[in-house]
């Protein structure tokens, strides 16, 4: 990446740009921008910033206290890949224009702080995060009622029907069968080349990409996956990513969702995160003396992640819908344990290769609503207090669950079964969260205030489905 303001300028010249696109993100995670011509874009910009209004962005300033700065990362600056007319995109910092502070709600300020608090413990130097994004593409959805009712049905190529109301509706032929998307090739698969239009332009924007595939859900259900990176830089990485999807997806005529279940009895999207830490060049969580290789270290920050999931859930599974995905029977993570085999562990620890460079946890309750700067920050605060505090993960737990005795099953604790549940705990478990000033007070209680909103807007919603069950009951 370039790293000097007047090498971003010359960069931009040389790639014949027009426009200047500047986005941030808002504390739920979504990217906000405005753009500027290429002619206003100087050196200063990346010292002094540019103002906007913050009152109108959802969970930052009120009315009263609404201008802020947007200072642009210029190691962040790639043509971007979706405009038509040419456009350099700058991700940007934002700042409180009284103090010149970064503005604490910042979901990247709390990313940096996250990765300076670890370089500062002394425990490590750096940590690598490989997210697998999971996420969906239908032909269309239609609202029938409109959202108050939420009357929706889902319209894709593949055939699948939420409303379950598919008579009438033509065989379209070609479609995975139920639960088999993963993988058969095309036509089966009629996302093949969609997927690689994506990939293509993801790297176009500066992002490594492994591999693309179909995943098992039948409703064309996709999976697209980067190269490790560091933290926040993932996190920028993983916004990018939802952006050419969409926008390809709508190009296309189609439309893309990151939302954890669309679909009844189909899997759902997950967030799997991969990760680890390193120090002086080294992998500290390679041990080849350890459980699935593991170190001690590792184990301790299983510890910690596994002890405080009902909180971080909060962050990482941060909506309504991600409780409909973490249930039995769909590759979605129940069990709050870590296994080198289990898929319904909360923390696998992939066994692909036994090189200690790629030795790293999988924790597969995340889910793509999850803002990635908030989830990223967190687990590694989890992680870092596991290590701290030396918590113990217990033993792993091979074995299918259901063979346990009912005894011993019963003692293994599982996720949260709502959002609800998610913010209690994060009430009461958040002290780890505000080491080093990573999170603040401010942030925690805005982030349950807008997520008790969503609770309460389903919560006080008759369901659809409601009316099946009881109306003329
Ligand atoms: N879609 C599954 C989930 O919700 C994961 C499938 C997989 O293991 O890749 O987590
Ligand atoms: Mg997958
Ligand atoms: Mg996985």
């Amino acid at each position: 990446p370039l790293t000097k303001p007047k090498d971003v300028i010359e960069f931009a010249r040389a790639q014949g740009v027009v426009m200047v696109d500047l986005k941030f993100v808002d504390l739920l995670g979504n990217w906000q921008h405005f753009s500027i011509p290429i002619t206003a874009l100087s050196e200063e910009v990346f010292q002094e910033g540019l103002g906007f209004d913050g009152s109108s962005i959802r969970g930052f300033q009120s009315i009263d206290q609404s201008d802020m700065i947007l200072i642009p990362d210029p190691t962040t600056a790639v043509v971007d890949p979706v405009c038509e007319v040419p456009t350099l995109s700058l991700i940007g910092d934002v700042y409180d224009p009284v103090t010149r502070e970064p503005y604490t709600r910042d979901p990247r300020y709390i990313a940096r702080k996250a990765e300076a608090y670890l370089k500062r413990s002394g425990i490590a130097d750096v940590s690598y995060w490989g997210p697998e994004v999971e996420f969906f593409i239908f032909d269309s959805i239609r609202f029938d009622q409109g959202a108050h009712y939420g009357f929706y049905f889902i319209d894709s190529e593949e055939g699948i029907w939420n409303s379950g109301r598919d008579e009438g509706r033509p065989n379209l032929g070609h479609r995975p069968r139920w639960k088999e998307g993963y993988f058969p090739v095309p036509p089966a698969d009629s996302l093949q080349d969609l997927r690689s239009e994506i990939v293509l332009r993801l790297m176009q924007a500066g992002i490594e990409v492994e591999t693309h595939h179909h995943e098992v859900a039948t409703g064309g259900q996709c999976e697209i996956d980067m190269r490790f990176q560091t933290l926040t830089r993932m996190a920028d990485q993983v916004l990018m990513y939802k952006y050419i999807i969409k926008n390809v997806a709508r190009a296309h005529g189609k439309t893309a969702t990151f939302m954890p279940k669309p679909l009844f009895g189909d899997n759902g999207s997950g967030m799997h995160v991969h990760q680890s830490l390193w120090k002086e060049g080294r992998n500290l969580f390679w041990d080849e003396r350890g459980y699935a290789g593991l170190s001690e270290l590792a184990r301790y920050y299983i510890g910690g992640i596994l002890y405080h999931t009902p909180a971080l859930l909060a962050f990482c599974a941060p909506t309504t819908n991600s409780y409909r995905r973490l249930v039995p029977g769909y590759e979605a993570p129940v069990n709050l344990v870590y296994s080198r085999r289990n898929r319904s562990a909360g923390i696998r620890i992939p066994m692909y290769s036994d090189s200690p460079e790629a030795k790293r946890i999988e924790y597969r309750c995340p889910d793509p609503s999850a803002n990635p700067y908030l989830a990223f920050a967190a687990i590694l605060m989890a992680g870092l207090d596991g290590i701290q505090n030396r918590i113990d993960p217990g033993d792993p737990v091979d074995v299918d669950l259901y063979e346990l005795p009912p005894e011993e099953a019963r003692k293994i604790k599982q996720v949260p079964g709502s959002l609800e549940e998610a913010l209690r705990a994060l009430e009461r478990d958040h002290e780890f969260l505000l080491r080093g000033g990573v999170f603040t007070p401010d942030v925690i209680e805005t982030w349950i205030e807008l997520k008790r909103k969503e609770v309460d807007a389903i919560r006080l919603r008759p369901h659809p489905y409601e009316f099946y069950l009881y109306y003329s009951a």
